[in-house]
């Protein structure tokens, strides 16, 4: 299951007029958030939430400042066709205009894959379409001035083994190395749902030692699916014990960002369903000991929670940041 995509609030008749600004509830808000932004730099923790791209690929950055966000993910275009066009210059160059305006680091910016890609397919068809997407995806990064990039490493479907498609996977990104300039490949870490690869720790660690450029491959670990797969971070001291069999088995230099979401099913249960930050089988003080571990300083943490209505991403950012002991 995604992120679920998000615009930035419309603008008032009159503010789009040019008409004179009339400040509500709304924008005093916002306001506030920005200045908790301001403030919350100062304990290395860059906690912000997947941002939506309607209406221009630039409106993410102001939507993650309206929600009082530190770092952003977002997609680099529709999910539902292989054949995009191109993207434009002047939104790219609006959205580089927009980070720096807005003091967005771009190494708290972690943009997401497209979920058609399975660069592990044993389809032959399929591999073609998805390495060249891998291209074409890092070619969007380095457009807009980004050097991290997220995607889920692929499925065997079944009909080939783990090796053979942890091998098709590192070839797809051997390729697209090649093919473009300096941006990471960042590979999550999956729920072990079906015949996906990357459930296991052991598994990405086996993609990454088939890649010759390791500077340009990382790992982001994403909380929910760690616990579908198996990895207890609900236990006492569970976070602790998760990044310790990390560093070990991959090693923590490779970690570059965490997906915050609780879980909706159970330790174990290799099913992929988010729940807000609290509500879910994993709870919250995991999410305390996220937030207060310094192994996790400065690098993305992001939500993809449902975000419901009362407890959406605002509000689930603030009750992260008001977890962090240096507050
Ligand atoms: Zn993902
Ligand atoms: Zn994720």
């Amino acid at each position: 299951m995604g992120p679920k995509k998000r615009g930035a609030r419309k603008r008032t008749s009159e503010e789009a007029l040019g008409g004179e600004k009339h400040r509500d509830g709304n924008e005093e808000e916002a306001e506030e958030r920005g200045d908790r932004r301001r403030k919350n730099r100062g304990n290395n923790k860059y906690i912000g939430a997947h941002v939506g791209i309607q209406g221009g690929i630039w409106k993410a950055v102001g939507s993650c400042t309206e929600m009082g966000g530190s770092s952003f993910a977002l997609f680099l275009g529709s999910q539902r066709s292989w054949k995009r066009p191109a993207l434009d210059q002047t939104a790219a160059a609006k959205f580089r205009e927009q980070c720096s305006l807005q003091e967005y680091n771009p190494a708290h910016i972690l943009p997401h894959g497209s979920y058609l890609m399975n660069c592990g397919s044993p389809k032959e068809d399929v591999f073609e379409k998805s390495q060249a997407m891998l291209v074409d995806e890092l070619s969007r990064c380095s457009l807009l001035g980004l050097n991290l990039y997220n995607f889920h490493p692929g499925s065997s479907l079944g009909s080939i083994t783990t090796e053979q498609c942890v091998a098709k996977i590192a070839g797809a990104i051997n390729h697209a190395h090649q093919q473009t300039p300096a941006v990471v490949t960042v590979l999550e870490n999956m729920s072990g749902q079906g015949s996906t690869v990357g459930g296991k720790f052991s598994e990405l660690k086996g993609i990454i030692d088939k890649v010759r450029d390791q500077t340009r491959v990382g790992v982001c670990l994403d909380t929910c699916h760690a616990y579908a797969a198996g990895y207890d971070v609900a236990a006492e001291g569970g976070v602790k014990a998760m990044l310790d069999e990390f560093d070990q088995e991959v090693g923590l230099h490779y970690l570059k960002a965490i997906h915050l979401n609780d879980s909706k099913g159970k330790l174990g249960c290799h099913l992929d369903r988010h729940e807000d930050i609290g509500k879910g089988h994993i709870g919250i003080s995991a999410f305390r000991d996220i937030v207060n571990e310094p192994r996790l300083d400065n690098i993305p943490l992001i939500l993809e929670t449902p975000g419901r209505p009362g407890f959406e991403y605002a509000e689930q950012i603030e009750l992260l940041y008001s977890l962090c002991e240096k507050n």
